[in-house]
């Protein structure tokens, strides 16, 4: 393999994964990544629409390379979750999560906010995942309520054995959100069927609320059904104000996005977090 640094780089093309030797050398990188821990979590505000307030948090991974720098969860998770790596990477993940948003509350940086961690699909088809939430909120200490994770639609593969782990997930206290919500197959049988406590809208229709009339009627019907279910809505990938009060006219209840805040690092967030848009 070649190329490092910052110039010319081209380990982490797409098209590699073509080439299996690329791959490879991809795959031995990752595995280094992981044996060294050169992951780290971003964090992106979630607000209420109503009062302004930061009520959750979404923890985003980023391979913090040594010789590349940071390395977005688009270069690398597809080839994690091919490998199956991305077991171990999901499950320092959700620790870290939860260590960092005990920490936060413990020192008073944040009020009692949760923290989102998105799941993988071979992370929910492993038998163990729920001992390994229990055993992680032990560990770290913190409120199952200040935990949700962010599930998708690929995970009902197994209907019914899904419908098991959520409801397990559910009982200890741990909130889940539909993720991505519009984006692939979506079924509302899922909705009816899963317990699930919050609807997360995809930013591709969020994007087009004000220039596709059928997208913004689509938002407004996601939001109007999800209401109807009992559950939450948050719309994710909101970059203007023109968005937020369109979402605020159709009742949405939780934004996301770059108008409030990008995904910052721990350090990036603490410095700016009465910098933060209330509108
Ligand atoms: P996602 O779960 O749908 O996350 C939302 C993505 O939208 C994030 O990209 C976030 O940075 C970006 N975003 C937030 N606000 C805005 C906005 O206003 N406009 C636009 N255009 N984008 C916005 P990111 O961090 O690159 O993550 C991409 C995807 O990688 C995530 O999509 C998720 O599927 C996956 N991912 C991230 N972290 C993890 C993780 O810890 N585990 C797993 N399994 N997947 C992860
Ligand atoms: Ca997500
Ligand atoms: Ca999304
Ligand atoms: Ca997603």
């Amino acid at each position: 393999a070649k190329a490092h640094g910052k110039n010319g780089y081209t380990i982490f093309r797409p098209e590699m994964y073509k080439d299996s030797s690329e791959e490879l050398f991809l795959e031995t990188q990752l595995r280094k990544a992981v044996e060294q821990n050169e992951f780290v979590l971003h964090y992106q505000p979630q607000v209420n629409i109503h009062t302004g307030e930061m009520i959750g948090l979404e923890a985003l991974i980023r391979w913090d390379h040594p010789e590349v720098g940071m390395i977005p969860p688009c270069k690398f998770i597809p080839l994690a979750e091919k490998t199956g790596l991305i077991v171990s990477i999901g499950e320092w993940v959700l620790e870290e999560a939860c260590r960092q948003n005990k920490e936060w509350q413990e020192k008073k940086i944040l009020p009692k906010v949760k923290v989102s961690v998105n799941l993988s699909t071979q992370q929910f088809i492993k038998q163990d995942l729920v001992d390994v939430m229990k055993e992680t909120l032990k560990k770290t200490n913190l409120d199952p309520h200040c935990l949700e994770v962010e599930i998708t639609e690929s995970m009902a593969m197994d209907f019914s054995r899904a419908v098991k782990v959520l409801n397990e997930i559910s009982e200890l206290g741990v909130s889940i959100s539909m993720d991505d919500f519009g984006k692939g197959y979506s079924s509302l049988s899922y909705l009816k069927r899963f317990p699930i406590h919050s609807l997360k809208i995809d930013k591709s229709f969020v994007n087009d609320i004000l220039v596709d009339e059928n997208d913004a009627k689509i938002v407004g019907t996601i939001i109007a059904m999800a209401h109807g279910l009992g559950m939450k809505v948050i719309a994710e990938g909101v970059e203007n104000k023109e968005q937020l009060q369109y979402l605020k006219e159709q009742n949405c209840d939780q934004v996301q996005g770059y108008y409030f805040m990008k995904p910052l690092s721990p350090y990036e967030l603490e410095a700016n977090l009465d910098q933060m848009i209330r509108d």
